[in-house]
């Protein structure tokens, strides 16, 4: 079983003529509500490929903590750790514009409310996916905490920023996606000597996705490299989040490393052909179907 603990948002989405500037206020569209948030999306993407998955993040007491419950429930996650806390919960305010341009607040409310002493207890588990969407002292802790008990423990360094040494070397599989892996190991040489100088701090694997190019992975003794799945894209948002919710699922159900890394690949290719984050992540069985052709 799967614990994926990080962040839960509601994204609230509205067309703009373009941003808005200081002190303007600008007509929009409708407001377009979706569930978001890197650990209840990557939580939604393992599940729907097949994992078995328990949830672990802080909603508040309202309406939209509510609606995320659900999302999460609809699709077979264990939300029977998930912390009710007294602060509104995470909210993502997206303005887009024609151009495809967009601004973005984040209110994280609930999500910096995630603390140490919400880690349940671990026997259950074989895995443990974290983002760093939630306080950087939750993120560090539990993974020491998965570390120590055995737990194969996965961090998608996203969003971007600079992590202690003592947090890397509790990461079995470190994911990042390019402009992460140069916030991590700097710009200094391509791809490969990046990730390589990542993978002696600590992960024994580490991931980088590079878009429609596909990804890299570095193991020890071995690169492996994957070519994008090529599909008609209509929307990439969720695609870094179904590779990683993928990734997991297929880890734990005790896929090789390569096999684990194709179903991702197969399965961000397809969260790329449906609009938005959640709704387009595929199943396990629509990720089958295309990996055994
Ligand atoms: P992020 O969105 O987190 O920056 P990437 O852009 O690297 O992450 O995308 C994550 C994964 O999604 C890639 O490794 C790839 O497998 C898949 N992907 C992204 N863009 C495309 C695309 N245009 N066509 C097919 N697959 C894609």
């Amino acid at each position: 079983v799967i614990l994926v603990a990080g962040s839960a948002n509601l994204d609230l989405t509205v067309a703009v003529p373009h941003i808005v500037r200081p002190g303007e206020t600008v007509i929009g569209g409708d407001t377009v509500t979706a569930p978001g948030g890197k650990g209840a999306n990557q939580a939604v993407a393992a599940g729907r490929a097949g994992g078995r998955v328990t949830f672990l993040g802080a909603l508040g007491r309202d309406a939209a903590g509510q609606t995320l419950l659900s999302s999460l429930q609809e699709v077979g996650v264990d939300t029977a750790c998930v912390q009710l806390v007294d602060a509104p919960t995470g909210a993502a305010y997206i303005s887009v514009t024609p151009e495809g341009e967009n601004a973005i607040t984040v209110s994280s409310g609930a999500n910096a409310h995630l603390l140490p002493e919400h880690l349940p207890d671990l026997t259950p588990f074989t895995h443990l996916l974290l983002q760093l969407e939630t306080p950087p002292e939750t993120v560090s802790a539990f993974a020491q905490a998965g570390h120590a008990a055995g737990l194969s423990v996965v961090l998608n360094a996203a969003p971007a920023r600079p992590l202690d040494e003592q947090l890397l070397r509790h990461v079995s599989v470190l994911v990042v996606n390019e402009g992460e892996l140069q916030t991590l190991a700097g710009e200094e040489g391509g791809t490969e000597a990046q990730a390589a100088r990542l993978r002696a701090r600590g992960p024994q694997t580490v991931v980088v996705t590079l878009g429609a190019q596909g990804c890299l992975a570095q193991t020890a003794g071995s690169t492996i490299r994957l070519p994008a799945f090529r599909v008609e894209v209509t929307d990439t948002t969720g695609a870094g989040d179904t590779f990683v919710g993928v990734l997991a699922a297929w880890l734990s159900q005790g896929a090789p490393l390569e096999g684990a890394l194709q179903a991702a690949t197969v399965g961000a290719a397809l969260a790329c052909t449906q609009p938005g984050a959640q709704p387009g992540m595929p199943t396990r069985a629509a990720i089958l179907a295309h990996l055994t052709r």
